[in-house]
């Protein structure tokens, strides 16, 4: 008999055999195995821009939750906010993490949006290889702009602390 769990951050519904989640991720089983497979893919990819920079911020961007730490959420937020208002590479934003974690360790608290992205990471793993980037890129824009409420404050974070 084939289980079914649903993943609390993207809201897939995945058959599954284990029905406890990931807490750490705020995810189900499932989904970090999909997850999983997709950086596997991206990594593979060895290409210049570091694309798998993106699953990594937009995953943990669209599976956020009050539990989680507030640097990871901050991190996955000013990644994203390079990637999409900054044009910046994947290699760019892995460069801007480095900067950020050198600066003081005070975090902020995002909130979590109660908005959910349409397109999740089966979307993305069920697109043919030719077209997926580009899928990987809408992805991450539609987490993004969950997060409206909050792109003024990470802006002036990430502004005021790596003057971009
Ligand atoms: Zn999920």
């Amino acid at each position: 008999m084939s289980k079914t769990t649903i993943c609390p951050g993207c809201g897939l519904h995945l058959p599954s055999e284990m029905e406890q989640l990931d807490e750490r991720y705020n995810a189900s089983y499932a989904c970090r195995e999909l997850c999983g497979e997709l950086s596997a893919y991206t990594l593979s990819l060895g290409d210049e821009e570091f694309i798998h920079q993106l699953v990594v911020d937009a995953y943990a961007a669209q599976h956020a939750s009050t539990a989680m730490k507030p640097i990871a959420i901050t991190f996955a937020l000013a990644g994203l906010y390079l990637r999409y208002e900054h044009n910046y590479t994947g290699k760019q934003v892995q460069h801007a993490h480095m900067l950020l974690a050198r600066t003081p360790k005070n975090w902020s608290h995002f909130n979590p949006p109660e908005a959910k992205a349409t397109i999740t990471i089966l979307d993305i793993l069920n697109t043919p290889d030719s077209e997926r980037t580009a899928t990987l890129e809408a992805w991450g824009k539609a987490v993004w702009n969950t997060w409206k409420p909050e792109h003024a404050r990470i802006a002036s974070l990430v502004n005021e602390r790596l003057k971009v």
